[in-house]
């Protein structure tokens, strides 16, 4: 029985010249298409083996043509992100701003001035435009920039302290997320994590009876995706500054997320800004080029110039050197700040930036094309947007929502949402109280035409 199933299997040589595979066969070449319907065919015996029926030759044409499908696919692909949730790390962070974009684009291209001076044609660093910058948006005596913010802290470490005691306040020995936890980048630096203070609790003099012979640095952490309430105390910078002074050990800052705009602005907590460390006289400031600054995945490091320059001579720099086209987008995301125009020009600011009636406006304008249908609640209803991406824990800001209920015969919330995921290009929406919402404030503005249509689909 199992053996005449087997035998009905399609040769790998019938399905390649089936006529669903010929485009394939031509755009790809044979013998990749071979390869590919080759596992497929030992799919479909061992299928038969433990117990299935035989797939037709059509049925494993598909299989390979969708396979083919996939790979050449692009990825990641985009989507829009009607969450709400304005730096969403598992969507890409933050999206770039036009010129960003037009900057990355020039760049990889073709070729760029990257590392050679055009005034004497020698050698030149890829570092130096964007240094300059940093030193004027940040008051900082100097600055490096390298693949992400993670990488920047294991740097620091290694360079300025490994072998040695690093003092980190207990309260702030935190994990940001992704599995990224302070004492253990502490510890892969080669350094001796020694835990000051309590949990809720610390004071420039558990840091001072902590030094010894062996310090190398504070490093203070900003305790980026929680919030500690009630009975707390936490070290003011400059007091800390004050006392590395005195002791000659180096201050540290984990700002984190990298807001250069002050965040209070927009009815949101203060969030820590790199401006304000380096006015404190901290040493050296390290932060993300992706969450609150609004650019590509880049790591940050601003301050003293002696710290800086041991950075940049340590081995692992060139093994976390930023790319050319970061480098480009990051370079054109600091030039908002630098002229005054981050607020209408880089997205995520934009998105903080935008007033609950602006995003009504929206919401209503998507609710009268969706229109609604039988089976279905359509309206806009009161919302709640956040910051996302480790920053501003708790922090929301008000909003406004397309809410899509049904009526309990139809569709469910959660088959909606799935159909809208489905899609080419994939809306992710959430769900509250049983209605899919979708949040305007981060969907770009030229996507709006999309949802909507991927709403009626979805509801149709
Ligand atoms: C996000 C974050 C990091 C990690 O930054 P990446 O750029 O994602 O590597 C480190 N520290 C703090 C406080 C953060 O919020």
């Amino acid at each position: 029985m199992t053996n005449q199933l087997l035998r009905n299997l399609p040769s790998v040589e019938r399905v390649v010249s089936s006529d669903t595979l010929a485009d394939a066969v031509s755009t790809y070449g044979r013998d990749w298409v071979v390869e590919l319907t080759r596992d497929a065919v030992a799919d479909a015996r061992r299928s038969i083996l433990a117990g299935g029926r035989t797939e037709s030759l059509g049925e494993i044409a598909d299989t390979v043509r969708r396979t083919i499908d996939d790979l050449v696919a692009p990825s990641p692909r985009p989507l829009i992100n009607a969450t709400g949730v304005v730096i969403h790390t598992n969507l890409g962070r933050a999206p770039l701003s036009k010129a960003a974009l037009a900057a990355a684009d020039a760049v990889g291209r073709g070729y760029s001035d990257l590392e050679i001076d055009l005034a004497t044609g020698r050698r030149g660093s890829r570092q130096a435009h964007l240094q300059s910058l940093l030193r004027q948006i940040t008051g900082a005596e100097a600055a490096l920039v390298v693949n992400n913010n993670a990488s920047a802290l294991l740097l620091g470490l290694s360079a300025l302290a490994a072998g040695r005691e690093v003092i980190v306040a207990r309260g702030e020995a935190v994990e940001i997320g992704g599995g990224f936890r302070i004492p253990d980048v502490l510890r892969q630096s080669g350094c001796k994590l020694v835990d000051v203070g309590t949990t809720n609790r610390t004071y420039v003099r558990d840091y001072a009876d902590a030094v010894t012979e062996d310090t190398a640095a504070f490093l203070k952490a900003h305790a980026s995706n929680f919030r500690v309430e009630g009975f707390t105390a936490a070290v003011d910078e400059r007091e800390l500054v004050q006392l590395g002074e005195q002791t000659g050990i180096p201050v540290l800052h984990d700002v984190g997320s990298g807001a250069l705009l002050p965040t209070e602005r927009y009815g949101l907590a203060h969030e820590p800004m790199p401006q304000e460390a380096i006015q404190a006289g901290t040493g050296l400031v390290f932060f993300s080029g992706d969450k609150l600054l609004g650019g590509p995945q880049a790591g940050i490091v601003v301050g003293k110039r002696e710290l800086v320059q041991t950075l940049e001579r340590h081995p692992l720099a060139r093994a976390v050197r930023i790319d050319k086209m970061s480098l480009a987008s990051l370079t054109a995301t600091l030039t908002h700040y630098l002229t005054g125009t981050a607020e209408t020009e880089v997205p995520v600011w934009r998105m903080i930036a935008a007033t609950p009636g602006e995003i009504k406006a929206r919401a209503e304008r998507w609710r009268s094309a969706v229109n609604g249908g039988p089976g279905f609640k359509v309206e806009v209803a009161p919302a709640r947007s956040a910051i996302g991406g480790g920053s501003l824990p708790g922090e929301t800001l008000d909003s406004w929502a397309l809410s899509v209920s049904g009526d309990g015969r139809g569709m469910s919330a959660e088959s909606l949402l799935e159909a809208l995921r489905g899609r080419a290009t994939p809306v992710i929406a959430r769900i509250e109280d049983d209605a899919v919402r979708l949040d305007p404030r981060t969907v770009l503005p030229e996507q709006d035409d999309d949802t909507v249509r991927a709403l009626k689909e979805a509801l149709a």
